[in-house]
This record gives structure tokens, C-alpha cells and sequence, in this order.
């Protein structure tokens, strides 16, 4: 932009002098806050990684990734061989440690499901530190199980090895008071059963005083300390004196309450254990693929769950544990650094102060006549317009660009590998449409009128979550003490003539508001993914609603180039976004296909649930494959579900099997007792009941199920169907208490995890695809009926 030209019209001279005043304020002013968002972005991520030669007191990622080395060979889903095998692992580095762990069998069964009972044979390993005091015990827990085409660095073989990584730390170190459990929990991908297992059954989860619980969704960014149990109070000081690398706040604590998402937290959580969960997030394209692998993990994550889990448990591990709860807090991190908490009983006070900030504000700028009644009534309009603009506008340009784009292809939660691309964009879109928007409303009204709207609906905001959800009222409140005492000041110095004084004051004041709502908004963007863009819309609305002064120091350099510079960051990553259509090893694209074998009629086909065949599942589904529901492998619940399908040559497998034990009648009442058994061991079982009975009760390896408490029996006494997890070599012994005129039609169905061998049939699945992540992908399953 070239300032030296002048004209011979008196106006726009004018014009030209004030913009030359401005611009340097405006691109100093550009430049902090973007290097400061930047800056607060970076120092919000996970800590480096720490090599193998650290000392022997500390927690080393790089001593951690050698027994990664060894779990993460292959998937490991319960049942599975190589499943086995990574427990044995596990045993054998505990007994390295000099701990002699406890394998916990069990058979456990979530009676709450439907419409498919869940149930499962469980191994959870155990392994126990005693106290030299105990007060009440330490519960550290992860799990050793993945889904079915996961390597599971990320999920969960990273809170595995910081587990024996922490063993190993606590024992080169003194003994710690309390007892510390280490907990290796199994089937946490089955509906948490190993979980469960360990607290209906297991005698030590009456002895835990808190549990410290790891997991991932995802293969990067900082561990994040996002759920714990209510009555947080005394909890959270301690977490903020002893934590390494706190990275946590109240607000996920609110919003993760309200989610339908579980971990094995839940479960302890719901048996009125107290605790903190923590996970790490980033990169959720690799969750539950063969991506989350070890090649692929960001070390310094792993890095982070360990320093926590050993800090944590050596701090705890000193503490008397016997009463923990305490009326909940309010705390967050500022930059990864340290942790800000007070407890609930600070809002109202704080609350009022921000109140008294919003008179003097008031007060201060009519009183200057930089503020009108009338200026602040249009800020406040213009403010809430925008963000609906801004929201409506993101979340619609999504929707269409995921029709347009990604519909066809499996994409979980509505992921992308190139989802960072569309963050990108839709921050620049934001900026954009905020900046070109205040320009024309300058026009009606001044900017301090614009900025006190603005502040206005941040008032109401904190209000609003004051009462309502308080856990989220310090992401309001804070950024606005420093806001509305930074435009107080401005307008005073303003008044008095002193314009760097008061720009400086501004810039000082938005320092607050970026380190908290820059590195959150990222958070909120990767937890909830692009399906929730209009919500990170608001969220960077609501950050340049406090930099509403700000822009207008930039405008005054020149008003359209901040406008035109976002528009065009905008456009160019929302389009690399969408043009990026090729798969690559790297990047490679998700697919499904399963084998269905029906042993009675000796059918079998290919299938898929994915829309077309692609490179690699056109190998075995012909180009217009049949669209028809698979209604003999499946719950009649869950069997309309239409399924792309042709036929197959027969393998030679052999089918799952159904003993009768014993079979009484006493009246209208039959007692069926029944072994079912999978020949070739695979690791899922399940079991379909077709003809109509009224049952009474079902018995599950000994454990008596009747309507009074299962849900199953209770919603849909007509059907009855089982899943059961990692049925042992012997079968699973299930006893059937019902009332019927005719014989009893059953369907057991047999689930492995990898296509079947076909003799003169070579296939290869390429290189730039995987499975998808659906529990059928790539799978062999084999239906035999039966008639008793
Ligand atoms: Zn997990």
C-alpha cells in the first residue's frame, strides 16, 4: 500500500493523513495478537519426549516406547491370540519389576444393553504396590485390549506402558504410603466389560480411594485432564500442585457430563469411585484403524500420560485418601503451565465485580461521550447478528462441501485427513466476514459503541453460565475483567489524548482472553470435529468480539486489507481442503468388506456396507452388487439394514457348534441348557433366539438373568440375542428358562477378524487403503441354525 500519493482535494487528504497515523498502531497491533494466539496455541500442546538414558526417578517416553514396541505388533481385540499374548507380555515386564501381578478372570454382563445382550469372558491384570500407611488405594487404570484393526499405540497401549514405565518409576524410588493398584483393564472396546468385571467381582475395588484413568482417541496432541468425578473440590488443588503439565478446564468437565461417550472411567465413576480421567485427542483419523500404530504416535503425548500418572501417583500416594470430596471447582490452565482454580463459591463475588467493571465502563465512556445508549443498543444487535451470520454460514458451508465431498466415503465423526486445512479456513472465514461486517458498521456507529456491545453479550454470557453452568463461567468471566477494564482505560487515556498509551492498554488487555479461548477453540474443534463447526464459529466470534477496539486500530491502517488478506486465507485452505481427492499410504482411504459363510446351506458371499466398491473391494463385489439386508448373520433387530453383497466360493470352515446339556419340561416351562462353542475359536460369539418364546430367565455361565434385571428381558422378552466377547475354549454355557408350544429355532453366528484363505483366490488389499473402523471390516463370520 503506497501512503505518499497525495491529491489536490482537500478531503481526501485528510483521509490519507489519518490512514498514514494509523498504520503502523494497525500492523503492530496485527502482528502481537497474531503472534501471541500463535504462541498460546503452541504452548497448549503436549510436552517432548524424554530418552531412555533420563534418570531412573523420572517417567521416560523413551523407555516406554520399547514395550510399546512389543504390544503393537498386531490388533489385539479380546479373544484374539495376539490379545493373549500382549497380557503375557504385560505379566512378564511386571515380574521384570519384581511384582508378581494377579490375571483376574471372569464372566461378566452388561445387563442394561439392547437390543443385544452383551457379555463376555474378561482378563483383567493386576498388579499391586504396598503401602507402607495405607489410607485408602490408588486405582491407575488402562486397557490392554484394542478394536479389531487397531495396533493400539494410542488406544490404549500408551496408557499401558506408562503404566509399566510408572511401576517401574515407583519402585526405584521410596515406598509411598497408600497401596497403588495397577489395573489392565480388558474388553474396554466391548462395552467396557473388563471394567466392570473388576468392580462387581474383584475384592480390591472396595479398598480404592481414587483411580487415575488413561485412554486416546486419536494418535497426538496434549493429554488432556477432561473428566472427573463430582465434588471435584479437594481434587483439583491437588491436581494443580502436583501436575507436570496441567492441561485441563472446568468447561470439559461440563460439556463431557453431557455426552454419551464412555471410557472405563464411567464405570468407575458410576460405582461411586472418585477420580480423573485423562486422553489425548488429536488426529482422530487413526482412531480405531490400523493408523493408530506405533510409527504414527506423537511421542511427547505418551510422554505427557506418563508424567502425570507418575507425579500423580507419587503425590497422591502421600495423601490421606479416606475423604477426597469437596464442593466442585473451577479451574483451568493458563498455557499448559499452571492451574487456575477457586472453588464454586467465588462466582457470585467475581460475578458482581464484573458487574461493577460494566457500570464504571458505562459511566466512564458517556460520560467522555465516547459511548451512547443508542451506540451500545446497535453493538450489542450488531454483535449477535454477526455471530449467527458467522455460525450459519460455516455450518452450512460444511454440510454441503461433506455432500458434495465426503458422503461416499466412511469418515468417523465426520473426520478428514485434512481436517486442520478446514480449520484453517473456517478461522479465516470468521475473521473475514467479522472484519468486512464492523467496517460498514463503523459506519453508523463508533468503534467504542461496537466494542461495549460487544462486551455486553459477554456479560450475559457469564451470567448465563454462572448459574447455569458454572463449570464454564471462568472462560467468560476472566476475559472480560481484563476487556472491560482495558476499554475503560483506553477511553479514558483516549480522553486525555494519549493514543499509544491507550493502544497499549488494549493489547495488554486482550493478552487474558487469547491464551484462553485460542488454545480452546482448537480443543472444542478437534473434540466435537467439523460436524460442530457452527459452535468453534461462536467461539471465534466470541474472541473478536473482546478485539473489537483492536480492529479498529487495524481499520485505521487500512480498513479492507484484514477483510481481503482472511478471505483469501480462506478461500485457498478450504480449497486445498476439497481439491485433495487422491489416497495415499499416508493418507490412505477406508473401506469395508466382510466374508458371510452360511454352514446350512453352504452359501456364502462378499460384503460390504459402503456405498461403492472401490480398487479394492471391486476385487471381490462385482461392480453393481445386489443391495439386499443379511438378515442370517445378524439380530432380527438389526437385520433390515440393507448390505451391497454377491456371492463366494465356500471356505472350509467349520462352523460354530450347540451342544444340549440338559432339557427339562415341567409344565408349560422348558429348561434348555446349552454349550455353545466356536470350532475354530474365534472371538466373538453370538447367539440369535428366532422363534417366539416368552422367557423367564436366562443363564449366563452360571449368572441368572430375569426380567427384573436385564433390559433385554424386559423391552423385548419375544426376541432373545447374545453377543458374548472371548468365549473360552470350552464354550459358553447358557440356560434358557421359557415358555413355548413349539421347538426352539436358534442361530449362532461366529465373528473373526481377517478374511478367510481361499484356495486359487490371491487378493491384496492396497496399500493406500485400510479397513474402516465398523467391527466388520475385514471380517469372516459363519451361521449355523439350530432346532430344539
Ligand atoms: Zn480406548
Amino acid at each position: 500500500m503506497d501512503h505518499t500519493i497525495t491529491t489536490t482535494k482537500p478531503h481526501r487528504r485528510r483521509l490519507l493523513v489519518t490512514s498514514r497515523i494509523g498504520v503502523v498502531p494497525g500492523v503492530l497491533t496485527f502482528l502481537f495478537i497474531l503472534s501471541w494466539a500463535g504462541f498460546s496455541l503452541y504452548q497448549a500442546n503436549s510436552p517432548a519426549a524424554v530418552s531412555a538414558s533420563a534418570g531412573t526417578n523420572e517417567f521416560s517416553s523413551g523407555r516406554a516406547i520399547s514395550h510399546l514396541q512389543a504390544i503393537t505388533k498386531q490388533p489385539h481385540p479380546p479373544g484374539s491370540s495376539e490379545h493373549a499374548a500382549v497380557r503375557e507380555y504385560i505379566v512378564q515386564a511386571l515380574r521384570g519389576y519384581g511384582i508378581e501381578p494377579e490375571i483376574q478372570m471372569a464372566t461378566v454382563i452388561d445387563r442394561q444393553r439392547d437390543p443385544v445382550l452383551l457379555a463376555g469372558t474378561v482378563r483383567n491384570v493386576i498388579a499391586k504396590l504396598q503401602g507402607t500407611e495405607n489410607s485408602k488405594a490408588i486405582l491407575v487404570a488402562g486397557h490392554y485390549d484394542t478394536s479389531p484393526q487397531a495396533f493400539g499405540a494410542s488406544d490404549d497401549g500408551a496408557a499401558v506402558v506408562a503404566m509399566l514405565e510408572s511401576v517401574r518409576g515407583l519402585k526405584a524410588g521410596p515406598p509411598l504410603k497408600n497401596d497403588v493398584i495397577f489395573l489392565f483393564t480388558d474388553a474396554e472396546e466391548e462395552g467396557l466389560l473388563g471394567a466392570n468385571g473388576f468392580m462387581a467381582e474383584h475384592p480390591s475395588a472396595r479398598d480404592v480411594g481414587l483411580v487415575l484413568n488413561f485412554e486416546a482417541r486419536g494418535n497426538g496432541g496434549p493429554s488432556i485432564m477432561f473428566e472427573t468425578s463430582n465434588n471435584n473440590g479437594w481434587l483439583i488443588p491437588e491436581f494443580a500442585k502436583a501436575a507436570p503439565h496441567p492441561v485441563a478446564n472446568s468447561l470439559s468437565y461440563e460439556i463431557y457430563k453431557r455426552l454419551p461417550n464412555t471410557t472405563d472411567f464411567t464405570v468407575f465413576k458410576n460405582r461411586g469411585l472418585d477420580g480423573l480421567n485423562f486422553a489425548y485427542i488429536d488426529g482422530l483419523s487413526s482412531y480405531h484403524t490400523p493408523l493408530d500404530n506405533i510409527q504414527r504416535i506423537n511421542e511427547g503425548s505418551l510422554q505427557h500420560h506418563g508424567s502425570y500418572l507418575l507425579a500423580l501417583t507419587r503425590h497422591f500416594g502421600n495423601l490421606d485418601l479416606r475423604q477426597i470430596r469437596l464442593t466442585n471447582a473451577v479451574y483451568f490452565d493458563v498455557l499448559g503451565s499452571s492451574l487456575i482454580h477457586y472453588p464454586y463459591s467465588w462466582i457470585v463475588p467475581v460475578t458482581i465485580l464484573v458487574l461493577i467493571l460494566v457500570v464504571a465502563l458505562v459511566v466512564v465512556g458517556v460520560r467522555a461521550k465516547h459511548l451512547t445508549v443508542r451506540g451500545i443498543a446497535f453493538g450489542c444487535l450488531a454483535f449477535v447478528l454477526t455471530t449467527a451470520i458467522i455460525a450459519a454460514f460455516a455450518h452450512f458451508l460444511w454440510a454441503l462441501i461433506f455432500k458434495l465431498r465426503y458422503e461416499s466415503e466412511v469418515r468417523p465423526l465426520g473426520e478428514t485427513y485434512y481436517s486442520n486445512l478446514y480449520f484453517i479456513g473456517f478461522i479465516a472465514l470468521a475473521v473475514a466476514v467479522t472484519t468486512a461486517l464492523y467496517n460498514l458498521f463503523r459506519r453508523k456507529t463508533s468503534a467504542a459503541n461496537l466494542a461495549a456491545g460487544g462486551l455486553l453479550w459477554w456479560t450475559i454470557l457469564m451470567l448465563l453460565t454462572s448459574f447455569y453452568l458454572p463449570g464454564a463461567s471462568y472462560l467468560f468471566t476472566w476475559p472480560l475483567i481484563f476487556s472491560l477494564v482495558g476499554l475503560t482505560v483506553s477511553l479514558a487515556l483516549k480522553q486525555r489524548n494519549h493514543h499509544s498509551a491507550a493502544i497499549a492498554i488494549l493489547l495488554i488487555s486482550a493478552v487474558p482472553g487469547l491464551a484462553l479461548l485460542i488454545p480452546l477453540t482448537y480443543q472444542i474443534f478437534v473434540g466435537l470435529t467439523l460436524n460442530s463447526i457452527g459452535v468453534v464459529a461462536v467461539l471465534v466470534m466470541l474472541q473478536l468480539g473482546l478485539l473489537i477496539p483492536h480492529l479498529d486500530v487495524m481499520a485505521r491502517a487500512n480498513q479492507w486489507s484484514l477483510p481481503v488478506l482472511a478471505g483469501l486465507i480462506s478461500v485457498g485452505f478450504i480449497a486445498a481442503g476439497v481439491l485433495i481427492t487422491s489416497f495415499d499410504r499416508q493418507h490412505p482411504k477406508p473401506n469395508n468388506i466382510f466374508y458371510a459363510l452360511n454352514a446350512d446351506t453352504g452359501k456364502a458371499v462378499w460384503a460390504s456396507v459402503d456405498r461403492k466398491p472401490d480398487e479394492w473391494t471391486s476385487q471381490l463385489l462385482s461392480a453393481n452388487p445386489e443391495n439386499r439386508p443379511l438378515s442370517e448373520f445378524f439380530s432380527p433387530n438389526l437385520s433390515s439394514a440393507r448390505v451391497r453383497q454377491n456371492s463366494a466360493p465356500a471356505a472350509s470352515i467349520s462352523p460354530p457348534q450347540i451342544v444340549v446339556v440338559n432339557d427339562q419340561n415341567s409344565g408349560e416351562v422348558r429348561l434348555l441348557r446349552l454349550r455353545i462353542t466356536s470350532s475354530r475359536m474365534a472371538p466373538v460369539l453370538s447367539l440369535y433366539v428366532d422363534s417366539k418364546a416368552e422367557f423367564l430367565s436366562v443363564m449366563v455361565n452360571g449368572t441368572r438373568l430375569d426380567a427384573g434385571n436385564t433390559a433385554m428381558l424386559r423391552n423385548n422378552k419375544q426376541v432373545w440375542n447374545m453377543r458374548y466377547v472371548a468365549p473360552p475354549p470350552e464354550g459358553v454355557e447358557v440356560a434358557l428358562e421359557f415358555k413355548a408350544q413349539e421347538p426352539l429355532k436358534m442361530r449362532v453366528v461366529d465373528q473373526s477378524y481377517s478374511l478367510p484363505e481361499i484356495p486359487n483366490l490371491t487378493i491384496a488389499r492396497p496399500a493406500n487403503t485400510i479397513p474402516s473402523p465398523n467391527g466388520l471390516s475385514d471380517a469372516t463370520l459363519v451361521s449355523k441354525t439350530f432346532s430344539f
